[in-house]
């Protein structure tokens, strides 16, 4: 069993020079392209397809999470990808983790800490060992039909580029044009940001607030933030008659929130989520093992804050979680050398 994490490590988001987040410095981030860790063996199509609706599922962010007491995992990244088609069926419930790792000797890496210097940052690159996607930077398995040089990870993505850039520059500068939209931020990928993270300091005691100030921040959270969209508009009223089913449970993560309102992510392997509703919590039994057949372990959770920087949310009917928490294996098992395995990602709304 994985050892209880002593404290959680808050992940907040900051703007940062795209280079500084290249696979080569092991970043955790948000949007763009994925920085892979293992340059090989990517996910491939069969699996970074969403099986809803046939579209490639888009990349939300990666946590970079050795675990010191694994040899084979001293190199360690978990990805978040989700369906993003609004026509799909499973539209806003497909989010899929990915456990890849790497001892610190290996083939892609230099054993020795990474200097900071842009003119080398892209090496290595995931490009380098296979053709890579140059709208969503995942495994390529086909090419523009026309002039055969660019690379797609699906037909849905070499058509969305033909419309919005390829058809201009097909066939004419085709290398030079890929090599300047290679990497970069398009209309098709969420705004990549870094995710930092700080350790969370609780304060040693913590005087109780009295059920008026409660109800006063409760109140303020509904109506500001990510409450969902029915709450917000509710009459005040109402909110009392909510409060009082769901109090305890929201209240707490509202309390522990509240000392770093701007968290996007709360890291704790082995620890306990914090959910949002006292609906739709897991039991054991919910949480598969792993391949290996090892249990499953909490690792982190991404927060509802984290919807406030996407850009996902201007359409009613969009994407949102209260919480989605992430659960790997136990072990941290050999099967995430070899490729980027399956993990299990829950995920809880808000309560209605
Ligand atoms: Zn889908
Ligand atoms: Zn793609
Ligand atoms: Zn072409
Ligand atoms: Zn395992």
């Amino acid at each position: 069993m994985a050892k209880a994490a002593v404290g959680v490590e808050l992940g907040f988001v900051k703007q940062s020079a795209p280079w500084k987040l290249r696979s080569k410095f092991f970043p955790s981030k948000v949007g763009g392209w994925p920085a892979w860790l293992r340059l090989n063996n990517l996910p491939d199509k069969s699996i970074i397809i969403c099986k809803g609706c046939d579209k490639p599922l888009l990349f939300l962010l990666q946590v970079y999470s050795p675990v010191k007491e694994i040899k084979s995992a001293l190199h360690r990244t978990i990805f978040l990808f989700l369906c993003s088609n609004r026509k799909c069926k499973r539209f806003n419930q497909n989010f899929v983790a990915f456990r890849n790792q790497l001892p610190r000797q290996n083939e892609f890496y230099s054993y020795k800490e990474p200097k900071y210097i842009e003119k080398t940052s892209s090496d290595p690159s995931a490009e380098d060992y296979q053709p890579l996607c140059c709208v969503c930077g995942c495994a390529a398995s086909i090419k523009c039909t026309q002039c055969s040089q660019t690379d797609y990870c699906s037909e849905d993505h070499r058509d969305c580029d033909w419309k919005w850039n390829h058809q201009r520059v097909c066939g004419k500068n085709c290398t030079e044009a890929r090599a300047k939209q290679k990497g970069t931020t398009n209309q098709f990928l969420l705004p990549e940001y870094e995710l930092r993270t700080e350790t969370e300091k609780l304060p040693s005691t913590r005087p109780e607030k009295s059920d008026d100030e409660k109800m006063k921040e409760y109140r303020e959270f509904m109506q500001s933030a990510k409450a969902p969209k029915e709450m917000q508009d509710m009459p005040l009223d109402d909110l009392d008659t909510v409060m009082n089913i769901n109090d305890k449970v929201f209240n707490k993560f509202q309390k522990r929130i509240k000392l770093k309102p701007k968290q996007v992510l709360r890291y704790n392997r082995g620890g306990t989520p914090l959910w949002v509703s006292a609906e739709h919590v897991p039991s054991p039994k919910d949480i598969p093992d792993c391949e290996c057949g090892a249990k499953r372990v909490f690792e982190f959770q991404v927060m509802p804050q984290l919807l406030n920087y996407l850009s996902l949310d201007s359409v009613d009917d969009s994407i949102d979680w209260g919480t989605l928490a992430v659960y790997t294996c136990s072990q941290s098992c050999e099967k995430g050398v070899e490729g980027y395995v399956k993990e299990f990602v829950w995920k809880q709304d808000f309560s209605d």
